[in-house]
């Protein structure tokens, strides 16, 4: 049986260097076929246009490049964008752009599908197929990048780990996709305009925290109490508040990073004085914001968005206690691109 030729891209700049100098070529080879691989973002050998054609012939007969291609984008009325991205394995993730009027915001995916079990997500429903590739990341984010230029004449300003997937599960691929990011040898990005979101795995937050990495990080709270939330998100159980609060504290003891919590309050499940109360509490643990989001219903009506009331007293109640909070509106609706939505329905 023929070998299976190695994905070009999972090799780093040395690792390529050493492969040119290995047959009998220099290592600026390397240097230049790397280039044309990230920075000019090449989808073929032949592309290549300084490249000798034997050179270019040698490299096809050793490697794939095995890059993502947007197969279908749909734009929102209110200018989102989503992507639905067809991976080398025919699997599909999306990802999306959100524009407002100063920034660029790309969300994406993390995984294929979800290994996490939150009852009112839509990825959720698709199991985890499998992690993405750092390459994969970072094509979702060269591709919005693109959009952006294109659409909106400007360059991408922020990027969310917001899509599909739960990035601190998939956490070596996450972080090399975010080196990539930040280099000069790719986008060049501040860490600074990079928020990490996580349903709260605490041993990983503490690694992120090691790590130094100086990204932002956005939990996804939605209850305050062990018995909610297990009801909601029953991951929970295995990873109670408790933990998450400790890995918390000492995430902001390491980085001084203040914490963005994502809270949905629903109707009949998180919508009493006493929940916004336990929120209280858990904000005191730790400098942070509340973001309270809109829910987006997904087909079955087990959720459903707490009424204007319920909304407005949690943000009465959390300003009184000097904590910040934002109410973030859905954006992209009409096209299944907002929070829980993505599900591959396009596909
Ligand atoms: N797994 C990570 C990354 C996904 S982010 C995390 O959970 O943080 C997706 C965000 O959308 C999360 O904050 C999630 O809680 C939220 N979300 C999931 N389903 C939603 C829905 N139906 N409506 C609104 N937000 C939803």
């Amino acid at each position: 049986m023929k070998n299976k030729k190695k994905d070009i891209r999972a090799l780093t700049k040395a690792q390529l260097q050493e492969f040119f100098v290995a047959n009998g070529d220099k290592s600026f080879r390397g240097s230049q076929v790397y280039e044309w691989l990230w920075n000019k973002g090449a989808h073929s050998f032949e592309a290549m246009t300084n490249i000798s054609k034997a050179t270019r012939e040698m490299l096809d007969e050793n490697f794939v490049i095995n890059h993502i291609r947007v197969d279908r984008m749909q734009r929102s009325s209110d200018g989102t964008i989503k992507n639905a991205v067809k991976l080398h394995d025919q699997l599909t993730v999306e990802s999306v752009l959100i524009p407002t009027a100063t920034r660029t915001t790309a969300c994406v995916s993390s995984q294929v599908g979800c290994s996490l079990d939150c009852q009112f997500c839509a990825t959720a429903r698709l199991k985890r197929m499998r992690n993405l590739n750092p390459d994969e990341i970072y094509d979702q984010v060269v591709a919005i990048d693109n959009e952006s230029r294109l659409y909106f004449d400007r360059p991408l300003s922020n990027i969310v780990f917001m899509g599909m997937g739960e990035p601190l599960m998939n956490y070596k691929n996450v972080m090399k996709a975010v080196e990539k990011i930040t280099s000069p040898e790719g986008l060049g990005m501040s860490p600074k305009r990079i928020t990490i979101s996580t349903s709260g795995v605490p041993k990983m937050i503490k690694k992120l925290a090691d790590d130094e990495a100086k990204i932002k990080l956005a939990v996804s709270l939605h209850a305050a109490t062990d018995e909610v939330r297990t009801q909601i998100m029953p991951f929970n159980e295995t990873f109670p508040l408790d933990d998450l609060r400790e890995s918390l504290e000492y995430w902001y003891s390491k980085t001084k990073s203040r914490i963005t919590y994502e809270y949905i309050v629903w109707k009949d499940i998180n919508d009493t004085r006493k929940d916004a109360e336990a929120l209280v509490r858990f904000c005191n643990y730790v400098p942070c914001k509340v973001n309270l989001i809109e829910y987006n219903p997904i087909d079955d009506g087990n959720f459903q968005q707490a009424s204007s009331k319920a909304t407005d007293m949690y943000q009465q109640i959390l300003e009184r206690n000097g904590i910040t909070v934002t109410v973030r509106r859905s954006r992209g609706k009409d096209i299944d691109a907002a929070c829980g939505q993505l599900a591959n329905k396009s596909a």
